[in-house]
């Protein structure tokens, strides 16, 4: 079991994109061990690696239901190759902006094409939740958080208000 620490905004990190993955060696296996136990850690549903500090194009999803057994998922290298010109909207939030729930549209379903842990090209065709929250972890990968998606008034207040909460934490002695 190895828990990493969570990068919150306004960490410049989340807005860095992530790198590629050439070769899925020991230091990926064990990337992508400890981004399962911070996600189910933190009860999260999805962890993008930049998330814990690493520009690489790795993320997990775990979108079963409670009374269901895990169903860990991992991308690597992934990328959207078609959506649907439906939409369908979710409150979304995210392990790095605490406390904060925003209503998010996005396409109903998505084809990804990416690399699974062995080193295998794969597709998936994603729908629901599991099409919603991967395209929240592939948006990580490229800088992107869901504030981005309100005006840039509220998104500031946010940021704002998460700024002042990580001052409160810092212990001068
Ligand atoms: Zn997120």
């Amino acid at each position: 079991m190895s828990l990493k620490n969570l990068i919150t905004v306004p960490d410049d990190l989340l807005r860095k994109k992530s790198q590629n993955i050439e070769k899925i060696t020991i230091n990926e296996k064990k990337l992508i061990r400890d981004l399962f136990d911070t996600m189910y850690h933190h009860n999260g549903i999805g962890l993008a690696a930049v998330q814990i500090g690493i520009l690489k194009r790795i993320i997990v999803l775990d979108v079963s239901k409670k009374d269901e057994g895990k169903k860990p998922m991992c991308f690597i290298n992934p990328v959207i190759q078609s959506r649907s010109n439906k939409i369908s909207t979710y409150e979304e939030g995210c392990l790095s902006i605490p406390n904060t729930f925003i209503e998010i549209q996005r396409p109903e379903k998505c084809t990804v094409e990416y690399i699974n842990d062995e080193g295998k090209k794969n597709i998936i065709e994603c729908e629901g939740l599991l099409s919603t929250c991967i395209q929240h972890e592939i948006n990580h990968l490229d800088g992107k958080l869901i504030i981005d998606f309100l005006s840039k008034l509220k998104k500031d207040l946010i940021i704002k208000k998460l700024s002042k909460q990580k001052s409160a934490d810092r212990v001068v002695v």
